[in-house]
């Protein structure tokens, strides 16, 4: 881990019931977790209400998507005014399922990104590479491509974590190693530096995604520039998400 706080969320994705995330939550709120660590967990939609009344304040709450502006006549949307007005504080934008299945492209996710951030609520920018362009030789390209279209649409990365999430590795079992992580972090740093600035390639976090588990989470985190992780499958359990937080190094 670099020197940023070490920032873990949770994504649940599509999963869960009432009864299953009462369980969850019940099982977050007794762990013990690192103190210096901000973690993060994003719900369905419909279940932010009853993690927010009922998980302890120690971890905030993060939604998996946004409305692109303020809301009104967008059937089947949530707007960013009601992910605030219920108490959530970030949204999840660009995630590969978005990009991938939904179809969501780079411009969409950059004003989702401006809106978010004009209104309070702050981003995990997920980016990250398909197995053909790693193997055509274009991770950099692909990942650049992405933080272009967030840098031109974010006033400022203040609250902002990036995170690169190689699509091959999501919710397949296939990890980065940690020195293929490191190295795209690295670039994506080295990006900010060159194209925003100094000060925010250095204080940014850049947290990596993609089958992160229990038994992974400690050789990654001992990389200088991974600042924490987005977890999908391992955050639905609660000890096993509490072994990821408290792996910061
Ligand atoms: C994710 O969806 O952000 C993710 C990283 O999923 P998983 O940990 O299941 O690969």
């Amino acid at each position: 881990a670099g020197s940023g706080k070490f920032f873990v969320g949770g994504n649940w994705k599509c999963n869960g019931t009432k009864e299953s995330i009462s369980k969850l939550v019940s099982d977050l709120n007794g762990a013990e977790l690192e103190a210096d660590v901000d973690v993060v967990v994003a719900p369905p939609f419909i279940y932010i209400d009853q993690v927010k009344n009922s998980l302890t304040d120690r971890i905030e709450i993060s939604a998996q998507n946004s409305w692109v502006g303020k809301g009104g006549a967008f059937t089947g949307e949530i707007s960013v005014e009601q992910l605030k007005d219920i108490g959530c504080n970030w949204v999840i934008l660009g995630h590969s399922e978005r990009r991938h299945i939904i179809g969501e492209d780079d411009q969409f996710i950059g004003k989702k990104a401006a809106y978010s951030l004009s209104q309070n609520l702050k981003v995990i920018a997920c980016i990250g590479e398909k197995l053909e362009e790693r193997e055509a030789g274009k991770t950099f390209d692909v990942c650049f491509q992405q933080m272009k279209a967030f840098a031109e649409n974010v006033p400022s990365w203040e609250d902002v974590v990036i995170a690169y999430e190689p699509v091959w590795a999501i919710g397949t079992g296939k990890v980065a190693t940690p020195q293929q992580a490191q190295e795209v972090h690295v670039a994506v740093r080295d990006w900010l530096k060159k194209n925003v600035s100094e000060e925010v390639a250095s204080k940014t976090r850049i947290i990596y995604g993609g089958s992160v588990n229990g038994s992974n989470c400690a050789e990654l985190a001992k990389q200088e520039d991974i600042d924490g992780f987005l977890v999908g499958g391992a955050s639905l359990k609660g000890p096993e998400f509490a072994t990821i937080i408290n792996s910061v190094t």
